[in-house]
């Protein structure tokens, strides 16, 4: 028998988990650092928010980074069952086909889009379109599009088609970016996580096993062949191990394992295993958040999404000769709240007679084609101390560009004829900001987050093969986030989940 050892049960690693377990002739344990239970609190099940998204929440690994010099974050992660996919929005939009070429580029045509399809229609269940070339309706993950009946979302699409852009209905088909519905793994309001979709059934199996509220601290190498999986409780050994811990997560564990760049290792004293560029280069999603105040009570708790619409397009800012072209995906994407702030966070309504200018909203710009690119390096070698994380966000002059054109066209939207019925006003945005781009660029700076889209920590062609094989050592895979050689121009909630698909498959046939 096969012993696989899968770290951490999230968006990719319940997949695989789940899929490599379907061999009868494999073990597979995973260990996970948050609770594995079946039970999941109501407040991680309830879509109209994301509660946890909250630092203190125990579901949130909540991670101290930097932004740019001078911008602390604390980064959400999931840290229970389902991982992120048990926190996050519920936007489970798939890769473009120009993501998928940016991949095939580094990692070779299993991860073109053509190659990738059958694997994204299998894993989906599309309650809109059902089966056809294009979706799926027998996989495990459910997908639906919110109704486009509130107020604001139907003056939004009316304000984005004033504004010259197009409708979308399809945003997990190909075809030029728009403003339409944002396919969401949410059903009657419950946010259908991985560890739902993927285990509830999978884990009565006898050769799956999974052990919660343990953190893996290192792998444990005979020379470059990883054995093991040291964690509080002692040494797990099996005959593979798959990293599925995160962009962060994994790289964390490379990194105390001796797998990253020499000289750094060398500084903190880890003996190196396999010198290799793990965490130098990261890519994620800078954004932007646009307070504005509405003319009348929009949000309600009878509908159970908060996120219904996006719009996806191109800024015009052209990069450098050679540098990817955005035309046909978008580099730009302005996401609508139908909930009012304070609620997201904490579910609950706030007394409407006590905010007479209006409920305070907002409207998320974030820059889907970044130029900039972050690093993550060990701040000890102690393996429970948090790694240092640096988005470097604005030091690209094209990214502040494209970010100017978010926030301009975003405004453009609002006062839109079409959306007049339900505005009253930006909270902290005037028109000598917009019209200046120093003043627009500070203005930015003070609103600017991240759309928690971390990906490319351990990219395939560099660190791992086209199957998440890390180079220059044996029996051990890294499959999550972390491989993509550059984050998608949507959210990567569903090529979290492709990838635990893609590698099981390759896991499975020998690959
Ligand atoms: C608040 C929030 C909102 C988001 N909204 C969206 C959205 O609407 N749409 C979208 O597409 N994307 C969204 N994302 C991003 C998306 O959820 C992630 O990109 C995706 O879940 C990443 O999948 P993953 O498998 O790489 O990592 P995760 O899903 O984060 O899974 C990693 C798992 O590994 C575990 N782990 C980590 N370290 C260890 C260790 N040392 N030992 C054991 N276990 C460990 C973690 O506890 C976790 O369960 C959001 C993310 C957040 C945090």
């Amino acid at each position: 028998m096969t012993k696989t050892i899968v770290i951490g049960a999230g968006a990719a690693g319940a997949p695989l988990a789940a899929r490599l377990s379907e061999d009868r002739d494999r073990e597979v344990l995973v260990i996970e650092a948050g609770s594995v239970s079946a039970d999941v609190p109501p407040e991680l099940l309830d879509a109209s928010t994301v509660q946890a998204a909250a630092p203190g929440h125990p579901a949130n690994w909540a991670y101290p980074a930097d932004l740019a010099p001078g911008v602390p974050y604390l980064v959400a992660r999931g840290r229970v069952l389902g991982g992120s996919s048990t926190i996050n929005g519920g936007g489970f939009v798939r890769p473009r086909p120009e993501d998928c070429a940016a991949w095939a580029a580094a990692a070779g045509p299993a991860w073109s889009y053509e190659a990738l399809l059958p694997v994204m229609r299998a894993l989906e269940r599309d309650l809109d379109f059902g089966a056809g070339p294009v979706h799926g309706d027998a996989g495990p993950i459910p997908v639906r599009r919110p109704a486009q009946d509130n107020p604001a979302a139907r003056a939004f699409a009316a304000a984005a088609l004033e504004c010259g852009f197009r409708l979308e209905h399809d945003k997990n088909a190909p075809g030029m970016p728009g403003v339409g519905p944002i396919p969401s793994n949410i059903v009657d309001g419950v946010r259908v996580n991985t560890g739902l979709a993927y285990l509830a059934e999978a884990r009565g199996r006898p050769n799956l096993r999974l052990i919660g509220d343990t953190q893996a601290q290192r792998i444990v190498f005979q020379c470059t062949r990883a054995i093991g999986v040291e964690t509080s409780d002692g040494v797990h050994v099996a005959d593979e191990i798959v990293l599925c811990a995160g962009s962060i997560g994994s790289t964390q564990l490379l990194l105390a394992s001796g797998i990253g760049p020499r000289a750094d290792l060398e500084a903190l004293g880890i003996p190196l295993v396999a010198d290799l560029p793990v965490g130098q280069a990261f890519s994620d999603h800078p954004h932007v958040t646009l307070p504005w105040r509405a003319a009348r009570r929009l949000g309600t708790a009878s509908e159970r999404f908060a996120f219904s619409t996006a719009l996806n397009f191109f800024s015009g800012v052209r990069a450098e000769a050679g540098a990817r072209d955005f035309t046909s995906t978008g580099d730009l994407e302005i996401l609508l709240a139908v909930k009012p702030i304070d609620y997201l966070l904490s579910g609950a309504f706030a007394d409407s007679t006590a905010q007479p200018e209006g409920e305070p909203f907002q409207l998320i710009i974030s820059l889907q084609g970044p130029e900039g690119r972050g690093r993550i390096t060990l701040a000890s070698a102690d393996p429970l101390t948090p790694p240092r994380i640096e988005y470097r966000y604005l030091e690209s002059a094209v990214d502040r560009a494209r970010l100017r054109v978010g926030v301009r066209t975003a405004a453009a939207v609002l006062r839109a004829d079409a959306f007049a019925s339900v505005f009253a006003g930006f909270r902290d945005l005037d028109d000598r900001t917009l019209a200046d781009d120093a003043l627009l660029d500070a203005w930015i700076r003070a609103h600017l987050g991240t759309a928690l889209h971390l990906s490319g920590t351990a990219p395939m062609g560099t660190v791992t093969d086209a199957a998440g094989r890390v180079r220059d050592v044996q029996g051990l895979r890294v499959a999550d986030t972390s491989i993509l050689p550059v984050v998608p121009t949507r959210g990567p909630s569903a090529s979290a989940v492709l990838i635990g698909e893609v590698v099981a498959r390759a896991i499975r046939s020998g690959g």
